[in-house]
């Protein structure tokens, strides 16, 4: 999803977690994961813990069921072998080359559309030409932290199209419907991995409302964690493990602090960045409650990659959006306006204050 345009911050620290930065998870939570483990006696997949972590995930995001899985890729190619899909998918050509991977593995066929110039998403507008009889199905990327359209949900579903949310950067980001939209047609899928708000390690997971779905999804992951056998297409080994699981759990505890934590940075950035001449943040209308993963900016002109070196001499990673297709205008445009500036523990010890307070010395 992102391009490195530069270097790592050279004087960082690593954090009190040596894996990832941006739960604020500690050796003693990890201590504890396997002490849950050692008292349950359960060292195999799909244990007490892993049901655990699939109940609290109901509960938390609101929807019926959340199978967990191995990992991202794992879960939208479980998602869309469970939903049979045979016809055309539409994919967007901004956001990530996963679907397209996974769809070409499953041998469907693949038609992109471009995006929404302010939601950097797929719009009724620009999905208008390219929904005929033939697509079966359209998959909305949720970059940034950024929730889809709840009408472009609407209009799917009344056209009866398949409707797959790849929840990238949204965990815990809330928009009028709710933290996941909970409604037959539509099936979501998170990653838990490295950089995201909820952590399993790695991991994954299918969002829905249908229990048929549900059981479908469970029986193509593995015998374990199955409730009752259904016919599927195949199976694979698609299982969580309970260290996975115990992760995930004591990660989640974390979501409201790194929420927190998260707003604080964007705060100092905001405070310098709203309505700037060269750079502003980008800003999205669907979703009501940010979780601050990622802090999007839109270069105005062509100063991104000149900033880009002025930061890497002070030791800053700046990461530029990327196109999945590149024959289409929109997305050719943002690849070359769209930038992260650094957040979670990678804006810590000051580094947010001294990004900010170069975009306020610039002339
Ligand atoms: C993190 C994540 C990805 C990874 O996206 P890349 O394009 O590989 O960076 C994909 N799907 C989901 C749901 C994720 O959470």
């Amino acid at each position: 999803m992102f391009v490195v345009l530069s270097i790592h911050w050279q004087g960082k620290q690593m954090t009190n977690n040596p894996v990832d930065d941006t739960t604020l998870m500690s050796e003693k939570d990890y201590q504890r994961v396997f002490r849950r483990m050692y008292a349950n006696g359960y060292f195999t997949n799909h244990g007490p813990l892993a049901r655990e972590f699939e109940q609290e995930l109901e509960s938390f995001l609101d929807i019926g069921h959340a199978v967990t899985v191995g990992n991202e890729s794992l879960a939208l190619l479980i998602a869309m072998t469970a939903l049979e899909l045979r016809g055309e998918i539409i994919l967007p050509a901004w956001g990530s080359e996963l679907p397209a991977r996974i769809a070409n593995w499953l041998g469907l066929q693949i038609r992109y559309s471009d995006i929404d110039r302010s939601t950097h998403q797929l719009s009724i507008e620009s999905l208008q030409p390219k929904l005929n009889n033939e697509a079966e199905a359209v998959c909305l990327v949720e970059m940034y932290g950024s929730r889809c359209d709840p009408s472009l949900i609407d209009y799917l579903c009344a056209q009866q199209k398949q409707v797959i949310i790849l929840a990238i950067d949204s965990f815990a980001a809330a928009s009028s419907t709710g933290l996941v939209e909970n409604r037959s047609g539509v099936t979501t899928v998170f990653g838990f991995g490295p950089g995201k708000i909820l952590y399993s390690t790695q991991g994954g997971a299918i969002a829905t409302s249908d229990d048929g779905l549900a059981e479908r999804c469970r029986n193509i992951r593995s015998s374990y964690g199955a409730r009752k056998s259904v016919p599927v297409m195949a199976t694979c080994n698609g299982r969580f493990s309970e260290f996975q699981a115990g992760v995930g759990l004591a990660s989640l505890e974390y979501v409201p602090q790194a929420i927190e934590r998260n707003h604080a940075i964007a705060a100092i950035y905001d405070a310098a960045m709203t309505d700037h001449a060269v750079a502003t943040p980008l800003r999205f209308a669907n979703t009501s409650l940010q979780n601050g993963q990622c802090y999007p900016i839109f270069f105005r002109g062509d100063q991104r990659d000149g900033l880009s070196s002025e930061l890497q001499g002070m030791g800053v990673e700046l990461l530029a959006g990327k196109p999945s297709h590149d024959d289409h205008p929109i997305a050719r445009d943002l690849a070359a306006s769209v930038a992260f500036l650094p957040v979670n523990n990678a804006a810590a010890d000051g580094l947010a204050e001294k990004i900010a307070r170069h975009f306020n010395n610039l002339p």
